[in-house]
């Protein structure tokens, strides 16, 4: 029994060329089973689904409006507990990253909660994270640890991410992230580092609580040779790896992480020509946070230099508690377009196919035969009016597979 989405104008993103976002301006996509069969002309899906020896149980007449991919956000921190908002009050008026810090802020403001909330409690925040961003497009999302940080607490995060996605109907691909140092072990940094390498990153392999592993290069974070130390266990226990670099300096992450094949590296607002020239090389994505960036009012990346490079560019939300609490992907195109110079196509590309990339799926973020059914009808015609009309929801419906 299949289902047909029709009268719809169906944006693929699976076009190249002149059309990388593959319109059909008369259009209509066909699934079945939880899976697209067939993309084309309106005028064609009758014959098509004969042709298919496909029985259309339900005709879904979407009457001229924008038809997409779910929205793929490549890039959250949506497990968390604990309240920040104090923090945004501050850095509203004026206080720096070191004034915020003091004050008990930052990475460290957000373990203590975390680590005291029940896996009930995280589990429920999580899961209204996660209904909130498929209210705005979002079918399928990243979901990072990094807010306990220690070996079995980080586990109990990716257990909970695994649960929480379940519940919310959005797919949810859970990430180890390796945050920062946690203050309790700032003294031995060493051993912690490979504690991670050497117990965590194979008990989240053996135990398949996730896919990839991140971990944060950067001033205050993990040097470049901890990198190394890390993303290499990864590797070494068939996990795929990315990293945060670059978002306040450049240690060298986008020339190790195109070494390691990494999915993608994350922020890149600091990154040299030989790494963006790396990462070309490796087609290793950079994921584009323009919620993160401006909210902490940081230099925009080099988005032209990464462009110019063939750098494939995704964009998602980061959803955090601190430097970017929001879950709209819509917003984040906004930001793409107006803070970063990014075109429309190349925003909806960053939050589709190109996102899919950045995740190792290549089953999603585009509507062809064979691709997951996660779908979005928006109440707009054209690509441009979702960023255009920031901070309007015109999300009509949403369905995942
Ligand atoms: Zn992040």
């Amino acid at each position: 029994m299949a289902s047909l989405y029709h009268r719809a104008r169906v944006m693929t993103c699976a076009g190249s060329g002149a059309d990388p976002l593959g319109l059909i301006t008369d259009g209509a996509v066909l699934c079945e089973g939880g899976r697209v069969v067939w993309v084309g002309p309106d005028e064609d899906a009758d014959a098509a689904s004969r042709a298919l020896d496909v029985v259309v149980a339900e005709r879904v007449d979407l009457g001229g409006r924008l038809l997409t991919p779910g929205l793929v956000d490549c890039h959250t921190h949506a497990v968390f507990a604990g309240d920040r908002s104090d923090e945004f009050a501050m850095r509203a008026r004026g206080a720096g990253y070191l004034e915020i810090a003091k004050a008990g802020g930052g990475i460290a403001a957000t373990l203590g909660p975390t680590r005291a909330a029940t896996d009930a409690d995280l589990e429920r925040l999580t899961v209204d994270r996660l209904v909130a961003a498929r209210a705005t497009g979002t079918t399928t999302a990243e979901v990072k640890s990094g807010y306990d940080l220690t070996i079995a607490g980080e586990q109990r995060l990716l257990r909970v991410i695994a649960r929480a996605g379940a519940q919310a109907g959005v797919a949810v691909v859970p990430t180890l992230l390796c945050h920062v140092i946690p203050p309790e072990r700032k003294a031995d940094r060493d051993v912690y580092v490979r504690e991670l390498a050497e117990v965590l990153v194979p008990a989240v392999a053996a135990g398949g609580l996730a896919t990839a592993v991140d971990i944060y290069c950067d001033d205050g974070a993990f040097t470049r040779d901890e990198t190394a130390t890390v993303l290499g266990a990864a590797r070494g226990a068939g996990l795929a790896v990315k990293a945060h670099a670059g978002q306040f300096s450049d240690q060298g992450a986008a020339e190790l992480c195109a070494e390691l094949g990494a999915l993608s590296v994350d922020h890149v607002e600091q990154v040299s020509d030989a790494g963006i020239a790396a990462l070309a090389a490796a087609g290793t994505v950079a994921v584009m946070l323009p919620g993160a960036c401006v909210q902490l009012r940081l230099p925009p990346p080099p988005v032209a230099r990464l462009r110019a490079a063939g750098v494939p560019l995704a964009v998602a939300s980061d959803l955090n508690p601190g430097s970017s609490y929001s879950s709209s992907l819509p917003l984040q195109m906004w930001m793409a377009t107006t803070h970063f110079a990014m075109s429309v196509e190349e925003a909806w590309l960053g939050v589709t196919r190109v996102a899919a990339r950045a995740l190792g799926l290549s089953d999603r973020g585009m509507l062809a035969p064979g691709a997951r059914a996660d779908l979005v009808a928006w109440n707009a015609e054209h690509p441009a009016a979702i960023p255009y009309q920031y901070g309007a929801n015109l999300v009509d419906r949403v369905l995942v597979a």
